[in-house]
């Protein structure tokens, strides 16, 4: 059955990933609902932007008139929310943004979405579904041991997880107080083709190429679980069809890391893909301040959606990361745009 997505923040990293994986893997019709920040970059849409089943609007979530005009025209059956601030380095620098996009901006959708809602014939709305797309950093942060499951407690430490936590329970109560068809899911640290250069990893692969630093924050041993893009792009598909209303699914890779040892493998690969006559790339990593309030460990315990739904990732992180590399290496123009343009490299949200 053909279904009528649309996708807010579709032209970020996640959502671009979603939307390619719609418009190549099903026959589903899409509708991208992007403001176009920094953040957004519609040449990651290139690949899909000429099938018929595709179609963009410029917008912000928190525009409700505008929303509203889009739901009316689109009609969709699945509201797939992506649309965020998403860099903690950014939240510490400038918090405000993250208030109006992720709280206030998920509020005024929620809105507009439970007034189409409501307004679906009957042999459409049971099958109406808006599902929130958010962070295993609501959870805060963990020590050696444990994981995060659907039922921890919310401890949110920078602003941009306060603000994603604040968007998780709004989310939730308009399931419960309104009845709106709602599914959400958490998901660990994301990697993978199209990544803003601001991140962890396209950071060290762009810097690494262009022989400046590569900037570890404090000692290194931070820990991360990663999972490619393409596997989360997978896990939210299978939850925006399959996940049982009410409910939220964790989503992580199983590849837990250091951040060191994430500069250093992206190093060894690039040592042997593309040497540099200089040295080895780990001679330009370079310790630096630590981020304030930096979480020591993230840790995803995906267990219910691999039992309830049959997901699991399909990529390793070693073979994820050399596919990622080679991505980045065959795709100067995408991110040297970005480069030469609005984002350098600087350091951001040392407070
Ligand atoms: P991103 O920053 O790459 O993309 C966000 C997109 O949202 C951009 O295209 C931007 O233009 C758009 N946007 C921002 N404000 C908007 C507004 N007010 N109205 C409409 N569009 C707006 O982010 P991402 O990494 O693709 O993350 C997508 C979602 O997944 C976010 O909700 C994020 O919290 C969540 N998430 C990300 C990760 C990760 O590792 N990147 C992990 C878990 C969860």
């Amino acid at each position: 059955m053909s279904l009528r997505f649309l996708v807010t923040g579709g032209a970020g990293f996640i959502g671009s990933a979603v939307v390619r994986k719609l418009i190549r893997e099903t026959g589903h019709q899409v509708c991208v609902v992007d403001k176009l920040t920094y953040a957004g970059n519609l040449a990651s849409l290139d690949p899909v932007a000429g099938s018929d089943r595709y179609r963009f609007e410029r917008a912000d979530i928190g525009d409700s008139e505008r929303m509203k005009e889009i739901f009316a025209d689109f009609a969709p059956d699945m509201v797939m929310h992506l649309a965020a601030e998403s860099h903690v380095d950014r939240s510490i620098d400038g918090p405000a943004a993250f208030i109006e996009t992720n709280v206030v901006g998920t509020f005024a959708l929620l809105q507009v979405a439970l007034r189409h809602y409501r307004a679906l014939p009957d042999n459409r709305r049971g099958g109406f579904r808006f599902h929130h797309v958010s962070t295993d950093e609501v959870f805060g942060s963990l020590g050696a041991e444990g994981f995060f499951r659907e039922d921890t407690a919310y401890r949110p430490n920078s602003p941009y997880s306060a603000s994603k936590a604040a968007s998780d329970h709004l989310v939730r109560a308009w399931h419960h107080t309104y009845g709106l068809p709602v599914v959400m899911t958490n998901c660990s640290n994301n990697y993978g083709p199209y990544h803003f250069p601001e991140k962890l990893i396209p950071l060290m692969i762009i810097s690494a190429l262009e022989g400046r630093p590569l900037p570890v924050y404090g000692n290194g041993l931070n820990v991360r679980d990663w999972l490619h893009v393409e596997d989360h792009a997978d896990a939210l598909l299978t939850v925006a069809t399959a996940g049982k209303l009410g409910e939220s699914y964790n989503i992580g890779g199983d590849s837990e890391k250091a951040n060191i040892e994430v500069v250093k493998a992206v190093c060894a690969i690039l040592d042997e893909l593309r040497p540099d006559p200089a040295g080895p790339h780990e001679r330009l990593i370079a310790y630096v301040t630590d981020r304030p309030g930096h979480d020591a460990r993230y840790a995803i315990d995906a267990g219910k959606i691999g039992r309830e739904l049959g997901w699991k990732p399909k990529q390793t992180f070693e073979i994820g990361l050399r596919r990622t590399v080679e991505w980045y290496l065959a795709n100067p123009t995408w991110w040297g745009d970005i480069r030469s343009g609005i984002y350098r490299g600087e350091r951001l949200g040392a407070a």
